[in-house]
């Protein structure tokens, strides 16, 4: 038995639990926005044989610039998004999560403002925590679109150094209008903010849904986070990237990543899935076209469901969300509480996932109705 001690915890870290959604053993997980299909063989085959390769290796750092990696990104976005990224405007990190991190490392801090806009990401306020950067959120239109003016209104009064805009946004699914970007941008820019779009989950955004990789050239202070783990189907192997509009910001997010942070292994996967990227399409082509069926689906049943560009819908509304969350999780459906209340949020799977979970709502939502 040792002697008490009282651990020299961070003040405002005392009781805080660490975040995230359950992590439970069910048969249908529609919960985190996952790609629900297995990698497609050929891209297993290629991740296996780069690690094979690296293994040897290991006793040495890992490329410590990752280069191949983000050439590998700036050719993957520009296939996707049409739009030219020099790989020295291209930082990459162990998802975009910690992209983000080092993003409020390198423009937060004590003193300093981070902005965004609820309901939004709820991982926001927590690097804003870590980094001791001050952090306010303003509510959304009842649509969940942006209030651009009354946004503008806020960069301007509270002048942040961050604002953080999630498009298409999670956990409501909706787009962000170029125009109101724009506006966006240009205020942030005339303010001195730097302009975070969070595009987790851009692959998935309707056709004629312009990415904000495209303002790039225009706008100094943009900044566009992107990631591997939901269309590209590799949540395990954490890989989060940002395009920047100008080199200076990659070489200050350099200075505050820890060293030789992205793993040989992780750039070897990274960057092996990369080349396959051709076999991936069709997954994320029928999980938008399961989530249009799913979405219509649901307004026939006579919910209140909002447009998704994403790999996933919110739903409702439910005098007793939990009560319902509880039902479908009772059937092995598990799918996540989150959003305004009332609200239920449920990720795309595979067909016959979604035809469990159609099943399992309708008997959940049996005594609510
Ligand atoms: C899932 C998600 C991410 C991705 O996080 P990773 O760290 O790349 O897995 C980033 N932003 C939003 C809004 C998300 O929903």
């Amino acid at each position: 038995m040792t002697a008490a001690f009282e651990l020299p915890i961070r003040d405002d870290l005392r009781g805080v639990k660490s975040y995230g959604a359950p992590q439970l053993s069910v048969p249908v997980c529609l919960n985190v926005n996952e790609n629900p299909f297995p990698l497609p063989v050929d891209v297993a085959e290629a991740i296996t044989t780069a690690v094979r390769s690296v293994a040897t290796d290991l006793n040495r750092y890992p490329q410590r610039d990752a280069v191949v990696l983000r050439e590998a990104l700036a050719d993957y976005l520009a296939s996707e998004s049409g739009v030219q990224v020099p790989w020295d405007q291209i930082w990459a990190a162990n998802g975009s999560n910690e992209v983000m991190h080092h993003l409020f490392l390198a423009f937060g801090g004590p003193g300093r403002l981070a902005i965004s806009f609820d309901p939004t990401y709820s991982m926001y306020p927590e690097y804003a925590r870590d980094t001791f950067t001050n952090y306010l959120s303003f509510p959304r239109r009842a649509d969940f679109t942006i209030d651009v003016a009354s946004a503008c209104q806020q960069i301007a009064s509270h002048r942040p150094s961050l604002v953080l805009v999630t498009a298409p946004n999670n956990p409501t699914g909706t787009a962000l209008d170029p125009v109101d970007l724009m506006t966006l941008l240009s205020t942030a820019r005339d303010c001195g903010a730097m302009l975070i779009v969070d595009e987790a989950y851009a692959e998935f955004r309707r056709a004629g849904i312009a990415s904000a990789l495209e303002l790039l050239p225009d706008y100094p202070n943009l900044v566009v986070t992107r990631t591997m783990s939901k269309a590209f189907g590799l949540a395990g192997a954490r890989v989060g990237y940002a395009a920047t509009a100008d080199p200076a910001v990659v070489e200050t997010l350099s200075v505050v990543r820890l060293p030789y942070h992205l793993s040989a292994v992780t750039q070897a996967v990274a960057t092996a899935a990369l080349r396959h990227c051709g076999s991936l399409q069709a997954q994320v082509s029928t999980i938008r076209q399961e989530r249009d069926a799913l979405q219509e689906w649901l307004v026939e049943q006579g919910f209140d469901v909002v447009l998704s560009d994403a790999n996933f819908i919110l739903f409702g509304t439910f005098g007793d969300r939990e009560g319902v969350w509880q039902r479908l999780l009772d059937q092995g459906v598990l799918i996540r509480v989150t959003g305004p209340a009332g609200y239920l949020r449920v990720s795309i799977g595979t067909p016959v996932e979604n035809d469990r979970f159609r099943s399992a709502l309708l008997s959940a939502v049996g005594d609510e109705r």
